[in-house]
Parts: structure tokens; sequence; C-alpha cells
């Protein structure tokens, strides 16, 4: 998971790409990253928060309408400085691109790069790849004035290589901002005006930031060209069907910020509606706990419905200590684990010989759940039951979410009764499959559920899972 920002308009560029970078911060707190062009390139990334990377000195330096802006979530590996995005390429007319999503067929696409055009690749990152497919593309072209229709022909190419999801924005010097999404439109972009010009986003949080009015989402398979003079022209590269829809519902569970409308669904009310989903299947399972507790901050929403739904108090238990990073995207499992209790701390009077209903997100490895568990136990909870209101995790994400491998995951091979066992509830209780659905409010509008349901939206030969799965285990460093 990564965040995104394009500018163009009539100021410099990088007064709107860092406050909305640090809008996009929760996508990740890896690396942080902006180009920018004047009369030539200017660059600043790194690995850090945006407030780390960014200061007054190279914020000066960052001059130009035009730029683009990244913000990347930590990798299996250390997260090396390479891999940090904007890239830019200076011919042919000069491009800055950042990215966000996973090719499913990177390492063929690198090998090919790499032996039949000569290439050199200086990352390990899959948007290099679509920077360099995109230059040759429109080195083909070699025109003076880069008119839309040629910018589309050239994409259309680049589309026809690319297997995954990608959302991705770019600036070409003096020419124009380019921000395009993949067929199934699995990673969110935006676009809107404000009074500057043009901005695009992974999330609506950015362009709100930066006063955009109508903010609008890029449709799955489109692009949006914006000039110099803030004429924007759209193409549908490729019209998926209905049933290629696949946008990322995790987006509406845990990533996106709950102020955030993706594909004209508002984050906050699906979790709402998920809490809905998730109150009634708690109701089969005959809880009747004394108050409902959120797993702070991102089931807060949800959590609030459970309890209206059981018709029992809704309180705060755990408070989190703002400071510490969001758990589930931390690098090993020895930091995951102290950062529970690093994170969280439990109000005892809100606990103590009490039957407390606890609501998260999701249980990926279990780990973190059994911590909490274990807090609330040390401060004297009398029963404790937990409900996760997105199903079981079971198969691995391979668009760009760092859900580990297959075996990571403790649903992947363990019963219900199995994995409460393991992180010590009363009860366990999962949303189901259909209730996320519902939950989302899904309508016809199609979502990928793939690490629930192990259906993939594109295809993935059994060759490349196998490899970037081995890729995930060596613990080798990619972003997306
Ligand atoms: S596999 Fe899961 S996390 Fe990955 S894009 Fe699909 S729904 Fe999102």
């Amino acid at each position: 998971m990564c965040g995104i920002v394009g500018v163009i308009g009539k100021n410099e560029a990088i007064d709107s790409i860092y406050p909305a970078l640090i809008a996009l911060q929760h996508r990740g707190q890896d690396s942080a990253g902006a180009a920018t062009f004047e009369t030539a390139f200017h660059m600043k990334k790194g690995n850090g928060l945006v407030t780390t990377v960014f200061n007054p000195k190279n914020l000066e330096r960052l001059r130009g309408t035009m730029g683009v802006g990244h913000v990347r979530y930590p990798t299996v590996g250390p997260g090396v400085a390479e891999d940090a995005q904007p890239f830019i390429i200076t011919t042919p007319y000069g491009i800055a691109l950042a990215h966000n999503g996973n090719l499913v067929n990177y390492f063929d696409l690198r090998q090919h790069l790499i032996e039949n055009e000569l290439r050199y690749l200086n990352s390990n990152c899959d948007a290099e790849i679509i920077l360099n497919l995109l230059s040759i593309e429109l080195m083909k072209i070699g025109a003076k004035q880069l008119e839309p229709r040629k910018v589309f022909s050239a994409l259309a190419k680049v589309y026809e290589r690319l297997i995954g999801s990608f959302a991705v924005v770019c600036i070409i010097a003096q020419k124009g901002l380019l921000a395009f999404r993949d067929p199934h439109g699995i990673k969110p972009l935006v676009y809107g005006r404000n009074k500057n010009g043009t901005c695009c986003a992974s999330e609506s949080v950015a362009l709100d930031l930066l006063g955009c009015t109508d903010v609008t989402d890029v449709k799955a398979g489109q692009a949006i060209y914006t000039d110099t003079q803030g004429t924007w022209s759209k193409h549908q590269i490729v019209t998926p069907t209905k049933k290629d829809k696949a946008a990322c519902i995790f987006e509406y569970v845990y990533f996106a910020r709950p102020d955030s409308i993706i594909d004209g669904i508002g984050v906050y009310e699906a979790r709402l509606r998920l809490g809905e989903e998730l109150g009634k299947e708690c109701r089969t399972h005959g809880l009747k706990p004394d108050a409902v507790i959120p797993v702070p901050d991102t089931a807060r929403a949800s959590a609030q419905i459970v309890a209206e739904v059981l018709g029992v108090k809704y309180r705060e238990g755990l408070i989190k200590n703002r400071y510490i990073h969001r758990t589930f995207i931390m690098p090993t499992q020895q930091e995951r684990i102290e950062a529970v209790r690093l994170k969280l701390n439990p109000i005892r009077s809100e606990i103590q010989n009490k039957k407390i209903l606890l609501v998260d997100d999701s249980i990926v490895r279990g780990n973190t759940s059994r911590e909490i568990i274990g807090l609330l136990r040390e401060a004297g909870v009398r029963e404790v039951y937990y409900a996760s209101y997105s199903p079981p995790l079971r198969f691995p994400c391979v668009y760009g979410i760092d859900m580990q491998t297959k075996g990571e995951f403790i649903a992947r091979n363990k019963s219900i009764k199995t994995i409460q066992k393991y992180i010590g509830a009363d009860t366990l209780v999962y949303q189901t499959p259909a209730g996320l659905v519902r939950g989302v409010g899904a309508g016809d509008k199609g979502f990928c559920t793939a690490c629930f349901t192990g259906t993939y939206p594109t295809d993935i030969p059994a060759r490349l899972m196998k490899r970037i799965e081995a890729d995930r285990i060596r613990k080798t460093s990619t972003c997306s």
C-alpha cells in the first residue's frame, strides 16, 4: 500500500504535494518523496515519515508548477532508499512517476527490459518498470507536440504489458500531468480541481485538504491527462465489464482513512454497515457482553454499531499511544509484538470483572489479538469475546498489500476454534464473506476479495505466484 499525489497548476506544486502527502501518511510510513519540474527536475526522497524527509531547505528547492509525490509503507525487508519514489527518466520529454500497486508479472517485465530493451534498472520497484515502458512507447511517437490522443495511444501499449494493480500519477516535463488506473480499478485514485489547478491523489482526503471541489474517481481502466493550460482529456484505455471491476475491499476495512470516499462509497459509512453485519453475526452466537470495546482506531465506527445492535454499552477500554505506527505494517514479528504493548493500554475501570466484546478490523497472524487479550486478562476482565468485522484472511495479496505469505495467515489452515484458543478468547466471531460485501455496500460495484476467497481478478500464472511467495520469504525488498 502506498499513497500518491500529482499536481499541475499556476502555483508551486510542492505547496500542494507536501500537505497532501501528510494527509496520505497512513498509507505508508517507510519512505516519502516528491519530484517537481521547473526548467529541470527537482527531487527529494528518502526513508522516513513525510515530516522527516522534508524540511524547509529541501522544500524550497522543489520548485515548479507541476509535480508528483509518494509515501510508501514498510516493505518485507528493510526498505532500501533506492526503492523510494518518485522515479525520473529524462528521455523522451522527461517524466517523473509515482505508483501505488503491484505488478504480478514484475519479474518477467524486468527481465524483458534488461535483456530486450537494454534498460538499466536501479531499483526493485515496479514503478521503474512502468516508467520505462511508458518512455519506450512515448519514444516511438517521437512527436514534439504531445497531444492527449498520442499519450493515450502510448499508454494503451503499456497497458497491454501490465498484469496486476496500478494507480499512477506522472508529470511529463512542460507538457502535462497524467493519471491512470488499472483495468480492474484495484487501487483507488481520484482527481479534482481547485483555484490553483488539477490535483490527483490516492484518497479524497488529500484533495479535501487542497480545497478541490469536484472530486471524481478515475474509473477502472481510465486515464486523465491535464495539459499546462489546465485542459482535461479523459480516455478509457481499457473498458472493463461489470464483472472485471475489482476495487480492493480491504481499503474500506482497514487501509483508507474513514473520511475518504472511494468509488462513491464513504469509508466511514462502510465501516458502520460492517458493524451492523457483524452485530447480527454476534447475536446469532448469543453474545451478551457488558460492553463493546474497539481495538483503536480503525474498529471504532463498527464497534459502536455492534453495541447498538446488541443493545449494550459502547466503551473505550483501550487507549492508544498515537505516536506509535500502525502495527499491521511493521516489518518483523518481534517488532509487532512489542508494538502492541507500546501502543495500547487498558482502562481498568471499564474492564475489571466485566464481560467484554472486543471488535477489530481483521486478524492476520493472530499475535496482535493474542497480545491485546493478554492485556485485558492482566487488567482483570471476566470474559473476553473477540469479533473481526472482516472474514478470515487466508490468501496472500499479490496487488501490493504486503500481508505476507500464505503460511503466515493464522486462518490459512486453522479452524475458528483453534484460532480462538490461540488468541485466548472465550468466543471468536468473524464477519461472513457475504456480510463483508453487503456491509461495504457493493451494490453493482465489483470488489476484489481475493485475500478472503482466493479468487483473484487478474491472471496469476502459478510460476509467478511461486516467485512472489519465494521473494517474500527471502525478505527481499519490493515496493508497491
Ligand atoms: S487481495 Fe485483498 S488486500 Fe489485496 S487487493 Fe484484493 S482485497 Fe485488497
